[in-house]
């Protein structure tokens, strides 16, 4: 069902400059939506490091990548934002919306929505993790076959196969490795991606690391029961007992549609912005790593998202009530 309501501000992604956006426009009284694509908030840090320590972040000398999302989402969600996961929006074009009003359309996957403003924090764009294409992988895939891995509970004291030589595959050795009851680790050649530091810590661990092998076959008829795993050297085969399979064999990003929305661009990733984040189309701007100021290079850092992310709100203020000031007042003096 198409949301008929405008919003004054529609923010897309939800990642860490998304949720200080949503923020800062609650902070401006703006009636405000954000659309992530994922089924989770937090972008990058919640997919890829949510179990890594994060040091550039100002106020918090260390950080884990999950607790920082925790926060940003407890700041982001305070002014009751509406926010819609698991969304892509493939289209923003003008529409009239009532009373000689015009306003975006932005339609998704699912629906449309209405928006005076638009903030574009899509960082690298949506992003998926590449598949598996083998035997019983995609029928079991959310009951033991997973790609992402949002809750380590139903892993707990589970025997679990991990395929993959990425930082990720490596990662999830490590935290899980006290947590499971064993981990098999089979990457397909043996040289790693992941980075040094951490293979040195998985070199120490008891987990069996056996390069040169791939999955063939998940088993199991409701869950994972198995998997047949093989030798791509010496075609030998082996049976092996599991509960759950974690595929970590990366992601694709992309900007999909958003290069198609007729924004100026200053590369194939970035879209071009103002100092005031604005972009070429009326009400529209982009902050964090999608946004590239007056053409620089993108300086992609969550440091950067924060303070862009806080222009782009307080400039979609502007932008709806143009006598209004670009600057917010402190929230230490606002009953928050
Ligand atoms: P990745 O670095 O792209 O690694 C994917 C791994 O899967 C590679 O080892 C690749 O093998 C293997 N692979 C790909 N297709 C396969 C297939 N069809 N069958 C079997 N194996 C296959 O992905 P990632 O580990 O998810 O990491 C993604 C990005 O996030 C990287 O830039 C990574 O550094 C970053 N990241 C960083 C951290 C961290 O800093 N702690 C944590 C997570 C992710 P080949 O090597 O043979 O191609």
């Amino acid at each position: 069902m198409p949301d008929n309501d405008v919003y004054d501000i529609t923010i897309l992604g939800a990642g860490p400059a998304g949720l200080f956006g949503a923020f800062y426009a609650g902070m401006r009284g703006l009636r405000t939506k954000l659309i992530e694509s994922l089924p989770q908030v937090g972008g990058q840090l919640a997919v890829l490091y949510p179990e890594k320590l994060v040091y550039d972040v100002a106020g918090h000398p260390r950080i884990l990548a999950k607790d920082l999302v925790s926060q940003l989402s407890t700041q982001g969600l305070h002014f009751g934002p509406t926010v819609c996961l698991d969304e892509r929006v493939e289209l923003l074009a003008r529409r009239e919306v009532g009373d000689g009003e015009e306003a975006w359309v932005l339609k998704s996957d699912r629906t449309e929505h209405l928006s005076r403003t638009v903030v574009i924090t899509a960082g690298i764009g949506a992003f998926a993790p590449n598949k598996l294409e083998k035997p019983g992988v995609a029928h079991l895939e959310g009951r033991g076959v997973e790609y992402f891995v949002g809750d380590k509970l139903p892993l707990r004291g589970k025997r679990i196969l991990i395929v993959g030589g990425g930082d990720s595959a490596v990662d999830w050795c490590l935290n899980l490795k006290d947590w499971a009851e064993s981990i098999t680790l089979v990457h397909r050649r043996d040289q790693f991606r992941a980075h040094e530091a951490s293979l040195a810590e998985l070199r120490l661990t008891n987990i069996p690391v056996l390069t040169f092998w791939e999955l063939k076959r998940a088993h199991g008829k409701d869950r994972v029961e198995g998997a047949t795993i093989f030798n791509n050297k010496t075609g030998e085969e082996r049976e092996i007992e599991v509960d759950a399979i974690l595929v970590n064999i990366g992601f694709k990003a992309s900007l999909g549609s958003i290069v198609q929305w007729g924004l100026d661009m200053a590369d194939s990733r970035h879209i071009k912005v103002s100092c005031l984040q604005e972009t070429n189309l009326p009400g529209v701007f982009a902050a964090g790593d999608i946004a590239s100021v007056e053409g620089n290079e993108a300086l992609s850092l969550i440091a950067t998202g924060f303070g862009q992310a806080a222009i782009a709100s307080n400039a979609a203020a502007s932008f709806l009530k143009p006598e209004a000031r670009l600057f917010p007042g402190h929230s230490s003096e606002m009953r928050l």
